[in-house]
């Protein structure tokens, strides 16, 4: 049985359905786990309920220490929680200390935040209300169902499960069926800190799972992250109940380089935004637009600086395999319909796409109606194309239904170029500097998805907001009663 077949296939064992999870770099068995059926995600959510109540009621503060315990255990351990990334993803292990650093700085804003943007706050009560006081607070929603996806498999579920974890609800987590046991070395590690309250549990299994806990009616919110068509399910799956939903989809973000960019900087941010985690990032560059007066000189660069980067098992590897095999026909797919269109590979060739790697692979003078331009290619090959103005570049960076993230390189212009860009995130003269600011609202518009993760409003999406009025005398207009007077 191929690596691909038995990933892919779940197996047999003792009665119970079980699923492998491979080493994408070299075939091998990492783990064996449970596909959670119906029945046992629903009781799952029974168990959640119960925990929610124990959750919430320690407050802000009892939750904040719990987290920072829980902060200590993955701090102290990164090195073995990288390694389970490294070997089920196959991205080197300073890419996965990466995303368990970003993941870590989340627990530690959202626990250390919630009080002050969830707590009870007083508003003005305006002028016909002057007799009542009034305050607003964020409640929890109770129990939340996070389904995540396997390119950063800490960092990208940790930016819905601290929150709401911070802000009072208790967890059910499927990871992907890729990297499960990422999913359950984190579920075990809150574990230790959380006592025998089941306030973050762990299922695994692949689509029919995420589907049994999206549409169930004891999930009170569902945090996705994931491709953009299985979203759609999420939310239509969710829509039965009228269970919120946010959603964190695809994207197919561009940088803009302007005719006084630093160039170097530029070309080093695009190669590192493109081909880093080997292409598999939601935020990845996948488009570039130059100004046509350092068109020539870009592409010259790039095409130099990227013959250093090399794909490998190694830690000095720049990037790993293809995480998900599947991914290499769309790759391989995508650059062909470029360079059958008239599109050149400077870099790389059709030839890019590997057994299970992909080689760097730029390609210029691309259509703007190929699949390299208007869908998500997740793979390490980057668009360069020419623009005679910053107008037509940012026209051409929002011409796409995704609306994720963009980069813009421009000494002078920089944040009005930002300001026109249609997606939730923009970096000026650096690449995805946004993903690792947990203040920062992250998520995106259009095909991407809808809702927020991270920062205030992260917090406040696994809440509802509560209104209290409080009579403090008796108004000379009584606009709440039937009586004229008194
Ligand atoms: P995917 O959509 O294939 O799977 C995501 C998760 O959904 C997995 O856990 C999967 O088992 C589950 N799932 C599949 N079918 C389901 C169903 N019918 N109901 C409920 N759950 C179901 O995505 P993926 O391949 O794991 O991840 C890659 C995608 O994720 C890319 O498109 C990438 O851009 C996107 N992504 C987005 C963000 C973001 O923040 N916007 C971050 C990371 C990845």
């Amino acid at each position: 049985m191929t690596a691909t077949s038995l990933r892919e296939t779940s197996a047999a064992d003792s009665g119970r359905e079980t699923f492998a999870s491979l080493n994408p770099a070299t075939g091998d068995v990492v783990g064996t786990y449970p596909v959670t059926s119906a029945e046992e995600v629903d009781a799952a959510l029974d168990r959640a309920t119960a925990a929610a109540t124990w959750w919430a009621g320690l407050g802000f503060d009892g939750r904040k220490d719990v987290m920072k315990r829980w902060k200590g255990v993955i701090t102290r351990r990164m090195n073995q929680l990288a390694e389970v990334v490294h070997a089920e993803t196959g991205k080197p292990h300073g890419d996965a200390l990466l995303e368990i650093g970003l993941a870590i700085d989340h627990i530690a804003w959202a626990s250390g935040h919630a009080k002050k943007v969830l707590g009870k706050q007083k508003v003005s009560s305006g002028m016909l209300m002057v007799n009542q006081s009034a305050s607003v607070s964020y409640q929890p929603l109770g129990v939340v169902g996070v389904i995540g996806p396997w390119n950063y498999p800490v960092f990208t579920p940790m930016g819905s499960i601290a929150y709401a974890l911070a802000a009072g609800n208790a967890v059910v987590f499927k990871p992907s069926e890729y990297t499960p046991g990422v999913g359950k070395w984190l579920v075990d590690s809150f574990a230790e800190v959380a006592g025998d309250h089941p306030v973050l549990q762990l299922i695994t299994g692949f689509g029919p799972t995420g589907g049994a806990l999206a549409g169930s009616p004891k999930v009170d919110k569902v945090a996705f992250t994931g491709s953009t068509a299985t979203g759609k399910k999420v939310m239509a799956a969710a829509a039965e109940n009228l269970t919120p939903v946010v959603i964190e989809a695809g994207g197919k973000d561009a940088m803009i380089v302007d005719a006084d960019a630093d160039l170097p900087a530029a070309v080093d941010a695009a190669l590192w935004g493109a081909m880093g985690n080997a292409g598999q990032t939601c935020t990845g560059m996948e488009r570039v637009y130059v100004h046509e007066k350092v068109y020539d000189e870009f592409v010259s660069q790039i095409v130099e600086a990227a013959r250093e980067i090399r794909p490998g098992n190694d830690a000095d590897a720049h990037y790993g395999p293809a995480t998900m095999p599947s991914q290499l026909a769309v790759i391989s797919d995508h650059v062909d319909d470029a360079i059958a269109r008239g599109g050149r590979a400077v870099v790389g060739s059709a030839d890019c796409v590997g057994e299970r790697y992909v080689q760097p692979t730029i390609l210029v003078d691309v259509p703007e109606d190929s699949r390299a331009i208007t869908d998500e290619t997740f793979g390490p090959t980057l668009v360069v194309n020419k623009v005679a103005s910053m107008d037509e570049a940012v026209a051409r960076t929002n011409a796409t239904r995704y609306g994720l993230g963009a980069s813009v390189f421009a000494k002078k212009s920089g944040s009005v170029i930002a300001q026109q860009i249609r997606s939730g995130m923009v970096s000026v003269n650096a690449v995805i500097a946004f993903a690792g600011i947990p203040a920062l609202p992250f998520g995106g518009v259009g095909d991407s998805g809808f809702g927020r993760i991270h920062g205030p409003d992260g917090l406040k999406e696994f809440t509802y907001a509560h209104a209290v009025t409080n009579q403090r005398f008796k108004s000379a207009l009584p606009l709440t009663s039937f009586k004229r007077t008194e």
